[in-house]
């Protein structure tokens, strides 16, 4: 087998061996079709199923709604950041927002850029975003509450959703989209990138529930235009086809180990490995509340920034990569998403205890 290294990337990220392997078995010539899939038209037969049946695998995982629609589009979740707003946040109307980091932010800049108007009702700003809001009064006539359920900068990640009446939720579900069951109906939009934990860059997963679709105002770019983009799912213009295909290849992973139940059990005993290491003394300190650890993003910190210079340099040393944390906070963050498996997870913490030996 390839040697593989430990990868703790926050995005694109890991991906299963399974997935990778068929891909490349694959490759030359898709299932006897002489052609690979990066060669198939997007209007073929061939590809047409490929798509179909990687959103029928959503559904079924997610268990989504026969009234929502899914669709892979392109431009990354910063492009859902405009989109999202253009769509539905028509004049005279206010968007509710929880900012809680550095996505967040970035989707409340977003729609004030395009001059919406925008009411921020809760905020983790005053403690550098380490917690997630617990108390907030959703304005009832907002048109909808944007959140980010997890933000992988700061590591923390809502543990249950918000309950928002009649106003409509819309959730960047980027970097923990497929860890966990959720339950789609109480989102009236869910947008995922899909490089985070199914797949990798280049396609954006957008499940929208159909009555939005209405919403859409003639006069916006047509891709940007959720109506336009929903009529053929995925198939206005030239989708990411090979992005697609990988992610209905992790979508099958997925249903194979059990679904998405199965899969927040292993990523809740993943985390576990590294959250009880970081309890078990102050060489290694997290960084944000306990209640609102993520399961996808841990981040920590080491005495002095020259230390987890040695940290970050010797665990390469050692295969395991991508653990700098984000240019804007510093510090050390391991990604622990789907793919990242529990051997790779003991691995660091086994790594982490020689560390503190050897600098204590
Ligand atoms: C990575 C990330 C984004 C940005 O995604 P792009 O696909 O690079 O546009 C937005 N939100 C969250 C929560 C993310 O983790």
């Amino acid at each position: 087998m390839e040697k593989r290294i430990h990868n703790f990337n926050a995005g694109p990220a890991a991906l299963p061996m399974e997935v990778l392997e068929e891909a490349q078995k694959n490759l030359l010539n898709h299932k006897g079709q002489g052609l690979s899939v990066l060669e198939m038209s997007h209007r073929s037969k061939e590809y047409d199923a490929i798509l179909k049946e990687a959103e029928k695998d959503m559904k079924e995982l997610l268990g989504i709604p026969d009234n929502y629609t899914v669709m892979f589009l392109q431009g990354g979740a910063t492009l859902q950041f405009a989109m999202v707003p253009l769509n539905l946040l028509p004049e005279g109307k206010s968007a509710d927002y929880i900012n809680t980091g550095v996505w967040a932010t970035k989707a409340i800049e977003e729609a004030q850029k395009l001059g919406k108007t925008v009411k921020v009702i809760a905020s983790s700003e005053d403690k550098a975003f380490t917690y997630i809001p617990k108390k907030f009064d959703i304005s009832p006539d907002a048109a909808y509450l944007h959140i980010t359920a997890n933000n992988t900068i700061r590591g923390t990640e809502w543990q249950s959703f918000p309950d928002t009446g009649k106003v409509d939720l819309v959730c960047d579900m980027s970097s923990d989209f497929c860890s966990r069951p959720v339950d789609v109906k109480k989102f009236a939009l869910i947008y995922a990138g899909a490089q985070k934990n199914v797949g990798p860059a280049g396609a954006t997963i957008v499940i929208i529930r159909n009555d939005l679709l209405e919403k859409s105002p003639k006069n916006i770019p047509t891709m940007c235009n959720y109506k336009i983009m929903a009529k053929e799912p995925s198939l206005y213009n030239t989708p990411p086809c090979f992005t697609i295909y990988m992610i209905g290849l992790v979508l099958k992973w997925l249903k194979k180990i059990g679904g998405l139940a199965k899969m927040q059990e292993i990523n809740v005993a993943k985390a576990k490995v590294l959250y009880d290491r970081l309890d078990k003394n102050d060489f290694y300190r997290g960084t944000v509340e306990k209640d609102s650890r993520s399961l996808m993003n841990i981040p920590f910190r080491l005495k002095s920034e020259e230390l987890e210079e040695k940290f970050l340099k010797e665990a390469k040393a050692n295969d395991m990569i991508g653990m700098k944390g984000h240019r804007s906070v510093g510090g050390i963050r391991a990604s622990f998403y789907n793919a990242v498996s529990m051997e790779s997870a003991r691995a660091l913490v086994a790594f982490m205890d020689e560390f503190e030996k050897k600098n204590s």
